[in-house]
């Protein structure tokens, strides 16, 4: 039977994540949006809640919360602030390959730091010359001994300039394209260097840094599961973390919604609320019908996954459609604010800056389209086990 009553415990979960997004981030979400100051404050306090590191098993010391969860307490995070959600959100990307592919002493030391005490990391895949196909990446590692051997460059990688771990993919067979990636946990002190902060069009409570590894020396046990099987690692932890940015874009939609909602109740044209003309109600009914649209297929995603189930289409229907639904929305929010919405006073401007972003990181969503395209035209016969039970 399909039942889409959440439990006490679910319940409570998307309250306390709400009651963190209303009280401690939309009150200072559009300052630090104004001035692109770097939230730690607020992360700290994220930290302290325990909705940092969500997806940490108690035997690391986290609250092991599972993927429909996450997905609940993201879609609020999403609704609070996405700039700021996006850095509270990024320990999970960054540590997603350490689940899947580390080995249980990486865990304990590499997991465990991050529960133990406030801590952040970054998952570094992206390079100037190799976003959608990261098989062009040209960063190396190169076997030397008991060690690696790191070099190479990371672009817009988000915490960037303040984490306290990466986990970096590096090509180790650079003529084997996609097949020659690993991937490694590389500490700061390894000799990662921090180049620039990007100064971005939305989200910019966030940080978003380039990054460069120079002969980087790690220990050849800080490799992540296989030589040359990192690609794998970086689809199996895309998988897991998009129903939760897919989640995200939910929340900004919501917001977007829930604001062109109250502000054409009260705008008065034409001698009456501006929520009386039909071109306005289909505008608020059709962001009612996405958002809720998008809910569903981020939870249908996120639950294939609590059931050790396969979801790499899913996912990308998830991340696909909130994505485009939030930039949908918020760009409507601005059309029912009129001429106001386009003024920074005003709140969904922000928003509509917020959102186009999640339709470019963790695969565009062209690039979803072409999973979907893909997993569609080219259906797998067997079921096969999700990351999770791969793992
Ligand atoms: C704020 C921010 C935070 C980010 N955080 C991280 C992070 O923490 N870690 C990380 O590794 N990366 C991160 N990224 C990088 C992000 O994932 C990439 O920007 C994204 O994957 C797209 O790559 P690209 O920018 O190189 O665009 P390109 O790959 O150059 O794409 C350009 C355009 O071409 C389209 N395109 C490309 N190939 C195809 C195709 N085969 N068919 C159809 N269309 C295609 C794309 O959809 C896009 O519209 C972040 C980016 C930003 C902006």
């Amino acid at each position: 039977m399909v039942d889409f009553t959440l439990t006490d415990e679910q319940r409570a979960l998307r309250e306390m994540a709400h009651d963190f997004a209303a009280n401690e981030m939309r009150p200072v979400a559009w300052d630090y949006d104004r001035d692109s100051t770097w939230p730690e404050d607020i992360l700290r306090k994220a930290w302290e809640l325990g909705i940092l590191n969500t997806h940490i098993g108690e035997e690391y010391g986290g609250p092991g919360i599972d993927f429909l969860g996450g997905a609940l307490i993201e879609e609020e995070l999403g609704w609070g602030c996405s700039g700021i959600g996006t850095s509270i959100a990024c320990n999970g990307l960054a540590t997603a390959p350490i689940v899947i592919g580390g080995s249980e002493e990486l865990k304990r030391e590499y997991l465990s730091s991050l529960t133990e005490d406030f801590k952040l990391a970054s998952f570094c895949l992206t390079e100037p010359d190799a976003g959608s196909d990261v098989s062009g990446m040209r960063t190396t590692a190169v076997k030397k001994g008991d060690k690696y051997v790191i070099n190479g460059s990371k672009c817009f990688i988000t915490n960037g300039g303040y984490a306290d771990f990466y986990t970096v993919y590096a090509k180790t067979d650079k003529d084997a394209g996609h097949r020659g990636i690993s991937a490694f946990v590389v500490p700061p002190e390894a000799g990662v260097v921090v180049d620039k902060k990007e100064d971005k069009m939305g989200q910019r409570a966030s940080n978003t840094a380039t990054i460069t590894f120079n002969e980087c020396e790690v220990p050849a046990d800080n490799l992540l599961g296989e030589e040359n099987k990192g690609f794998k690692l970086a689809m199996m932890t895309l998988d897991r973390t998009r129903p939760g940015v897919a989640a995200m874009a939910v929340g900004i939609a919501r917001a977007a919604f829930e604001f062109a909602t109250d502000y054409s109740k009260e705008r008065v044209q034409f001698g009456v609320p501006i929520a009386m003309h039909q071109a306005i109600q289909f505008m608020i009914a059709d962001m009612a019908t996405d958002v809720e649209a998008a809910r569903l297929l981020v939870w249908k995603s996120a639950v294939l996954l609590d059931q050790g189930r396969r979801n790499t289409l899913e996912s990308s229907h998830a991340k696909r459609f909130a994505a485009d639904t939030a930039m949908k929305v918020a760009t409507d929010a601005v059309q029912v604010y009129g001429g106001y919405g386009f003024i920074k006073e005003y709140p969904v401007e922000k928003l509509m800056r917020d959102a186009k972003i999640m339709q470019l990181y963790e695969g565009t969503s062209q690039i979803q389209r072409l999973v979907i395209a893909r997993e569609t035209l080219l259906p797998r016969r067997v079921e096969e086990p999700a990351a999770t039970a791969a793992a």
